[in-house]
């Protein structure tokens, strides 16, 4: 067993979603895009980060108490959260004053074995579903010699993997985890690079070079497209983008529907949230997207082609 350690910042088993069967899901920190509709903001920094549950909190001040610097004062009985004094070890020390859990650290070092130890809890049920494991993030290629380590130990072990990336990282780091991975998740966000940047922080050449790439490495890929209202929710964009996927041979792909799950947790990691106002599209929006990705409809109203 390798003795890499990685910072992850969750573990969800039981997942449906995230590969075929039941899977137990890894998450990794840190991520090297920052895209506005993000549900998971908690994953982006790459080191720990402190966290507040409204929701725990018993308003007991104790956190106050513990700080020293001003980092938490008090609004009469509520804390008030000065988030850019709140990093690194300051974190550790305030979560550690809180007796309800309401303030917790989301990120935090752990060896491949440890890991393993919640991966083997459910072999019975990667068993029985055809399930396995997901490296999830952030991205997860972002840490690659934890990543590999760890779907080394999955792949010893008899459990299938699958890696959900952003592409965007060197391509070593997806070469070096490839006699692996039995499944990539890959992201596909727009296909303008100019759109890209704005939505995601990046352009999408490195993305595309590293998805064709991988293709021609003959990897088993699983495309998915988040469809973001404003960003790539119409129906010329989407065929642009099926169309790019076929002259690259991938078939395997599907759209998965914008969602606001997330909007709750930018108050808690004290970070802005630009999508709050945008509401999800109905189901019949997305079943005619659908479609037109597909090939099957000519689109919404849009001149046949
Ligand atoms: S790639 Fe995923 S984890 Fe990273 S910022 Fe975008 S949505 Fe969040
Ligand atoms: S210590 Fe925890 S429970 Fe007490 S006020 Fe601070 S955040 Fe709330």
């Amino acid at each position: 067993m390798e003795e890499s350690r990685g910072n992850v910042f969750d573990i969800q088993r039981y997942s449906i979603h995230d590969g075929d069967g039941i899977r137990t899901v890894i998450f990794l920190k840190g991520c090297p895009l920052r895209c506005r509709w993000c549900s998971n903001p908690e994953s982006q920094s790459g080191g720990p980060q402190l966290f507040y549950s409204q929701s725990r909190c018993i308003r007991c001040l104790s956190c106050v108490k513990a700080s020293a610097d001003g980092e938490i004062t008090a609004d009469g009985r509520e804390p008030v959260i000065h988030w850019l004094k709140c990093g690194g070890e300051t974190a550790l020390k305030l979560a550690e004053a809180c007796p309800a859990d309401a303030l917790l650290i989301k990120g935090r070092e752990m060896t491949i074995e440890e890991v393993m130890q919640v991966i083997r809890r459910d072999r019975m049920f990667y068993e029985r579903s055809g399930g396995g494991v997901t490296l999830s993030g952030g991205e997860p290629l972002l840490q690659p010699d934890f990543a590999k380590g760890l779907l080394k130990a999955c792949r010893q072990e008899g459990f299938s993997t699958a890696v959900e990336t952003t592409g965007h990282v060197p391509w070593e780091n997806i070469s070096g985890i490839l006699p692996f991975t039995d499944l990539f998740l890959y992201d596909f966000k727009s296909p303008d690079p100019d759109i890209h940047r704005d939505w995601t922080g990046v352009d999408n050449k490195r993305i595309l070079q590293n998805l064709q790439q991988l293709k021609t490495a003959g990897a088993n890929i699983h495309v998915r497209i988040p469809v973001i209202p404003g960003m790539n929710d119409q129906p010329e964009t989407l065929r642009k983008m099926a169309g790019m996927l076929d002259r690259l041979g991938i078939g395997t792909r599907s759209l998965l529907p914008f969602h606001q799950y997330g909007s709750g947790k930018y108050r808690s990691c004290g970070m802005a949230y630009s999508m709050e106002e945008v509401q999800p599209l109905p189901e019949t929006r997305m079943a005619e997207l659908e479609e037109v990705f597909a090939g099957t409809s000519p689109g919404l109203g849009m001149p046949a082609v």
